[in-house]
């Protein structure tokens, strides 16, 4: 029996090298500042344009303190997060204030819920916990642990009160598991900060979730390399939840090592098993959970969404991996300023794509900035 974890962290897209060659010195020519911190269990990193470099740090402190206060709230992993406290309070005895943040999240992860008739799904911790476990002991869980488990999991034990800004779980047990949304909303926030600071050019990259502002000075847009689904290569980072970066490629417009696309003022993320997976039986098990079996989803499959904002983005690609291309497309081409891409391997080892027409205008098709 062949039982293989992937837990590297890789990075799902790397930025183009082009945009971020020239630095000028003058005073008028915006100079580029790139920093990077751990934040979610995951780097984030912070590209930026600015006159100074006083006013570049001030800027990327605030954002990165912005996405460390949002960490200690909405982190699964922490036992004394507001989201955990609020899941280990289950079933509430009364309704629990929540602070503006959880509350954001939450009223856009249950809005998303519904949508998806609950392929999106943030009350499945139970589940998570369990597949974490699986994949440290590398084999799926045990039938009467995720029955079990299941008594406490479903977007409608979540009661969200529109009028007290409160929440109800009405289960015991339940346990709240933002990992497929905080770090877009994270990254959305910090870019807030930035540009109350007058940044007015700005790219974060959470592992692969990225939003963007306006345009690096003198170029259209943000080129950034989504990997495609049949470069996948076993990792080299084993464990690590640190992502690793691509090396920088010498990609065209659409080649073996991914696809570029030019953003502005969006956001784009990829959900997928490229790094991650569980292997059990010769079987791949991504760590997007089905809500309805409780398992990580079987087979290969990678969805790009670009949208006005990073938790939009985030959320969806996991969504529609849940949803399917069918299921996923539809609800799409329903939502104004999303695009989405969908790659899958059949079983014969055969990649397929589809797209929604929107999505084709990102795509570089010939860089415009080195005409
Ligand atoms: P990544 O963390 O690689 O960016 P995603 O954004 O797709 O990947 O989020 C995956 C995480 O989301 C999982 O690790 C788990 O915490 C959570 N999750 C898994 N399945 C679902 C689901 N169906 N609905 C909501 N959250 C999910
Ligand atoms: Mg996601």
């Amino acid at each position: 029996m062949q039982q293989t974890i992937y837990a590297a962290f890789a990075l799902l897209a790397a930025l183009g090298a082009g945009d971020f060659a020239a630095v000028d010195e003058s005073r008028e020519t915006p100079t580029r500042f790139e920093y990077t911190q751990v934040h979610m269990g995951t780097r984030f990193r912070i590209l930026l344009y600015a006159g100074s470099e006083g006013v570049a740090n001030r800027a990327a402190t605030a954002a990165m303190d912005r996405i460390a206060a949002l960490d200690k709230a909405l982190s699964d992993y922490k036992q004394d997060s507001e989201l955990s406290l609020l899941g280990a309070a289950s079933p509430t005895a009364k309704p629990v204030p929540l602070s503006d943040d959880l509350w954001n999240v939450l009223v856009y992860s249950q809005k998303l819920a519904d949508r998806t008739e609950g392929a999106f799904d943030v009350t499945l911790g139970p589940y998570s916990r369990l597949w974490r476990r699986a994949r440290r002991r590398k084999e799926l869980p045990p039938k009467d642990l995720l029955q079990k488990a299941g008594h406490s999991v479903g977007y409608k034990k979540l009661i969200l009160d529109h009028c007290r800004q409160t929440a109800t779980l009405t289960s015991e047990k339940m346990r709240l598991d933002l990992g497929a949304i905080a770090k877009g909303y994270a990254a959305d926030e910090a870019l807030i900060v930035l540009r109350d600071r007058g940044i007015e050019s700005a790219l974060i990259d959470a592992a692969g979730d990225i939003v963007t502002t306006g345009p690096p000075p003198g170029k259209s847009g943000w080129k950034v390399t989504v990997a495609n689904l049949s470069n996948a290569e076993a990792p080299t980072e084993k464990q690590g939840r640190v992502p690793q970066e691509h090396p920088e490629k010498s990609a065209p417009n659409e080649s073996a090592t991914g696809s570029r696309l030019v953003i502005k003022d969006a956001a784009v993320a990829t959900s997928g098993d490229l790094y991650q997976h569980l292997e059990i039986d010769g079987r791949r098990y991504s760590h997007i959970i089905d809500p309805f079996s409780g398992i990580g989803l079987a087979g290969q499959t990678s969805v790009t969404i670009i949208a006005p904002d990073g938790m939009t983005a985030d959320s969806l690609a996991s969504a529609i991996s849940v949803l399917g291309v069918d299921k996923g497309l539809a609800l799409v081409r329903d939502m104004p300023g999303v695009a989405c891409r969908f790659t899958w391997i059949d079983s014969d080892g055969k990649t397929s794509v589809r797209q929604t027409e929107t999505f084709q205008p990102y795509m570089a098709t010939s860089d415009p900035d080195e005409k």
